[in-house]
């Protein structure tokens, strides 16, 4: 059978994921990311509104012109995780393939909202849930197979398809996480199993892949952040913490910290609403039955008004805004722009790490600048990565034993650590380990 892989988007940047992988006559596709840097450095863009080939253009979704140079009929549309950079193009591309979408069922929420509130393009692709650990059949002769793994993000897996020519283990996103605390560990037990049944290819994320050591499972991010909010126990005046909102197991380390230090959680801002309310909705998560969570501007300043009327020492705000996003939450409070006032003293906890990249880094000094103008102390990195370092990239090798490794969701500079790991282990550039690009076909069997 002959196996090609398109590699879509993803390749020369982390962010607009997108993969397709022909077996036969059959094509799956794997993640349709949104590349939100470059949505975000133009003002006021709302990418609702706009079509698909402006935003391939701005480099901002993959540019899935490609897919006709793949002589086959795709089958499934697979996103492995609600982040955007592997779901944010599902409206503006899906629609064009009559296949399904298949994902796990917290994904498909996502999924659902994203095209519910899509404006241009009608999408009515089927949305078929599929639990990890579960397989289904694709085509004429293939298996989908979810093998559950650990991210920071709820219900993320490896999708796994199995050709008569060995399986295509696509590798994006996780970390090793044995002690995670939301949801199952990663399942090695059947990474191992696989790498026994044979693997032809592996596509990987690079993220850190120039980072030594193992990254720490959540459970170490957990503890840091008991050892900070537990040593404010005694503060009296405003603690504020931020988060990544899709981060549910974060979150739900920071509402139960809140409480166990006397202070009434509340979260507030859209998308913490939003990702907080569906794992609470599809019983991924549990919180506190009087918890708040307010997206809409009105009901977050009234909840503002209300800490300042009570004393803001019996609440504990969990905002947006910890990249120092413009329009986030925490950058309008370090503004002045919400009825909550900071005084000096105040506590401000990132439990985030700042993505590496000029404009996160910029505005998030800004953000950092005008809070500490107003007197907040600030609590940085409380936090652990949701990618493998080195040696999380060495076990995955010594566990699947692929034929073939093609490495992804990086530029070059950040596949280049990959790269030399993969060669310690005997591949070999050109021949076995293949460096991509945006746009590009590799053939692995003809
Ligand atoms: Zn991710």
């Amino acid at each position: 059978m002959e196996i090609e892989i398109a590699t879509i988007g993803g390749y020369e940047e982390v962010g607009r994921q997108m993969t397709a992988v022909r077996a036969g006559d059959d094509v799956v596709i794997f993640d349709m990311g949104l590349n939100l840097s470059k949505v975000l450095i133009h003002d006021d863009v709302e990418t609702e509104r706009m079509h698909s080939l402006d935003l391939i253009d701005m480099g901002a979704i993959p540019d899935d012109r490609v897919m006709s140079d793949l002589e086959g009929d795709v089958k499934a549309i697979v996103p492995t995780h609600g982040h955007l950079d592997h779901i944010g193009a599902v409206s503006k591309l899906a629609h064009r393939y009559n296949a399904p979408i298949i994902a796990t069922p917290f994904t498909i929420e996502l999924v659902k909202q994203m095209i519910q509130s899509e404006d241009k393009f009608g999408v009515d692709n089927d949305l078929v849930k599929l639990d990890a650990g579960d397989s289904t059949k694709i085509g004429s002769g293939l298996e989908l197979e979810f093998v559950n793994v650990t991210h920071s993000i709820i219900d993320a897996i490896n999708p796994v398809l199995h050709t008569p020519e060995g399986a295509i283990v696509y590798g994006l996103d996780k970390r090793m996480d044995h002690t995670p605390v939301l949801g199952d560990p990663i399942d090695m037990k059947r990474f191992r199993e696989i790498g026994r049944e044979g693997v032809l290819c592996y596509i990987e994320d690079c993220t850190n892949a120039n980072k030594k050591g193992r990254t720490p499972s959540e459970n170490v991010a957990r503890e840091h952040l008991r050892d900070v909010m537990y040593s404010l126990e005694d503060y009296d005046g405003g603690i504020v913490a931020t988060t990544f909102s899709s981060h549910i197991a974060r979150v739900t380390s920071i509402v139960e910290f809140a409480e166990d230090i006397g202070r009434q959680p509340v979260l507030l801002g859209r998308s913490m609403e939003k990702y907080s309310g569906t794992a609470e909705r599809l019983n991924f998560a549990e919180f506190p039955a009087d918890l708040g969570m307010y997206g809409h501007r009105k009901s977050v300043d009234r909840t503002f008004t209300r800490i300042m009327n009570e004393g803001k020492e019996d609440f504990l705000p969990v905002v947006t805004g910890h990249q120092g996003e413009p329009r986030a939450m925490l950058t309008r409070m370090a503004r002045g722009e919400t009825p909550y006032e900071l005084e000096s003293g105040d506590k401000v906890i990132f439990s985030a790490r700042v993505i590496p990249e000029p404009t996160n880094e910029g505005q998030r000094y800004q953000a950092e600048t005008l809070l500490r103008m107003q007197g907040a102390r600030i609590y940085d990195e409380v936090h652990v990565s949701g990618h493998l370092n080195q040696e999380g990239h060495y076990e995955m090798l010594k566990a699947l034993q692929p034929q073939h490794i093609i490495p992804a969701h990086q530029d070059l500079a950040g596949v280049s650590g990959y790269v030399n790991l993969a060669r310690n282990e005997g591949y070999t550039p050109g021949r076995d380990l293949h460096i991509s690009h945006n746009g590009n076909m590799i053939q692995l069997v003809d």
